[in-house]
């Protein structure tokens, strides 16, 4: 069902997608396959709700984003569940991580908004100005499937906070979280119409809310084709746009590093959620005094990962979120044998017993023997596939990191600080972790450079976003 002027119901044309559990390949609900018709009744009523949701006292304001934040922590474990079963991943996951951290960024923006700021600055003394920053009106926000509710509350938080009036569209392969996630608005009190969630396939309900004349900014997260319609679509008509995009991210492992620390960490930035996370480090780079011994035991630690029934808590990598990205994953891999890849480890689709028997899983790969620039290390395969390549020198790792058109996250390894800082400030990533990797907090700014994205989320990036800049000079 939409979420549509606070109410659950069905889309007007009354036409309905399967949405497939991906750990056992068959249906399990129905999502609604909403239209521009959905899409203009939600901006109406997010429209109506604008005036009396952007004028209301911020602290106000925070108390009901708190209130969902509190009914997502109760709700934990049946949240948990409906993301594993949408997405594929580990419940555990979910559960540790996926569902925390989207209570977190609702909690996180509803206090921040208490807090942010308007600005004065005296001009000699001839001037005073003074800046306000004020809701930008109806906005439009899209998320993607790889972390259904975190992902859709990292661009709904703060354009509530802010004062806006909100038409939201997840993936319509991973609706439950949201649709979830509506029932427990009407039960926080969220005013009729603030937020809308309209349910559907990106180029019907998606470019509807890029297209609508009366939605004045769009957030979207997504992969960088998508990117480039939505800015051909927003930018002629001069709407806001932030966009954070797909990653190719480089992790640069040095010989000083704390080797047992990378290897271990370097494995989960490799295959967490199946390696469907933007930020996942795909390319490793191992300097080659310890290459071959990097090599080694990541292999031997990748093959002990357990691919299985995300409901097990033994389980480690589960279902990829559908059957046709299953199948580009594996052409992928295919495509890295061509290119003269060796592959150490992984590489097929896995049968699994039981429940999931027809589910879309695939080893964990490792591939070696590949070159900075073929096809490979160079686009986006969003699975639970890494390649490995040794450097010499500290200029050579940062010409192969920086070569690909991407430029989201990028991690290094290494004890020595001076490389540390000198080696982050020539990577071309909106985000560098140094000895550690998808480490948050939630105040700094979070985006990608080149094609990854424009424009910056989180902290007072995000708040900006959402607001129009105003100011006044008063010449004293
Ligand atoms: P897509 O770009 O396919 O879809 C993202 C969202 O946009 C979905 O809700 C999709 O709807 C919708 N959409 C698709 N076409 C249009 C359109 N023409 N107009 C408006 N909306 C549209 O991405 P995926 O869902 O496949 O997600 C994976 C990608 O997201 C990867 O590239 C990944 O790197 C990137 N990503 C980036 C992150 C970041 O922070 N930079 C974080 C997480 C993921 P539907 O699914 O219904 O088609």
């Amino acid at each position: 069902m939409n979420y549509i002027n606070g109410e659950l119901i069905e889309p007007r044309a009354k036409s309905f997608l399967e949405n497939i559990n991906p750990a056992e390949g068959k249906p399990y609900s129905l999502v609604p396959d909403s239209d521009a018709e959905d899409i203009q009744l939600a901006t109406e009523a997010a429209q109506r709700a604008f005036d009396g949701w952007s004028a209301m006292p911020v602290e106000k304001r925070s108390a009901t984003l708190q209130k969902i934040a509190d009914l997502i922590d109760r709700d934990l474990d049946q949240l948990a569940l409906a993301e594993s079963t949408d997405q594929g991943k580990p419940v555990k996951l979910a559960k540790a991580v996926d569902i925390p951290r989207a209570s977190a960024n609702m909690r996180f923006f509803a206090t921040g908004a208490i807090h942010f700021a308007s600005e004065a600055h005296i001009t000699g003394h001839e001037a005073i100005n003074y800046t306000t920053h004020t809701p930008v009106g109806v906005v439009g926000c899209i998320s993607p499937w790889n972390l259904p509710l975190y992902l859709f509350t990292w661009k709904i938080a703060p354009a509530l906070a802010a004062g806006c009036t909100v038409v939201a569209k997840p993936s319509e392969l991973t609706p439950m979280t949201a649709f979830l996630f509506s029932k427990l608005c009407i039960e926080a009190g969220l005013p009729k119409g603030v937020l809308n969630i309209v349910h559907g396939v990106g180029p019907k309900a998606g470019q509807a809310i890029v297209e609508h004349p009366d939605i004045v900014a769009i957030s979207f997260t997504g992969g960088t084709v998508t990117g480039k319609k939505i800015a051909t679509t927003a930018a002629p008509m001069f709407k806001k746009l932030s966009l954070e995009l797909g990653g190719k991210n480089p992790n640069i492992v040095f010989a000083d590093c704390d080797f047992e620390q990378a290897l271990h960490t370097s494995i989960q930035s490799s295959f967490s959620n199946q390696g469907e996370i933007c930020l996942c480090g795909s390319r490793i780079f191992v300097e080659r005094t310890i290459y071959d011994r990097f090599v080694k035991e990541f292999v031997s630690r990748t093959a002990k990962l357990t691919v299985g029934d995300p409901h097990d808590e033994q389980t480690k990598i589960g279902a990829l979120v559908s059957e046709a990205h299953m199948h580009k994953v594996l052409s992928y891999v295919e495509l890295a044998r061509q290119e003269g890849g060796k592959v150490l480890t992984g590489g097929r689709q896995v049968k699994i017993d039981g429940r999931c028997t027809n589910g879309y899983f695939v080893e964990p790969t490792v591939i070696t023997g590949l070159g900075h620039m073929c096809r490979t290390n160079q686009e986006e395969i969003f699975g639970p596939v890494v390649t490995i390549m040794p450097f010499d020198t500290e200029d050579e790792v940062i010409n192969y990191a920086n070569s690909t058109g991407y430029g989201l996250s990028a991690t290094i390894w290494t004890e020595n600080l001076k490389r540390a800082h000198r080696v982050a400030a020539q990577l071309k990533s909106g985000i560098i972790w140094v000895n550690c990797w998808l480490f948050r907090d939630l105040r700094t700014p979070f985006g990608g450079m080149k094609q990854s994205g424009v424009g910056r989320e989180g902290g007072w990036e995000a708040l900006r976003f959402f607001t129009e800049a105003k100011n006044v000079c008063i010449k004293i």
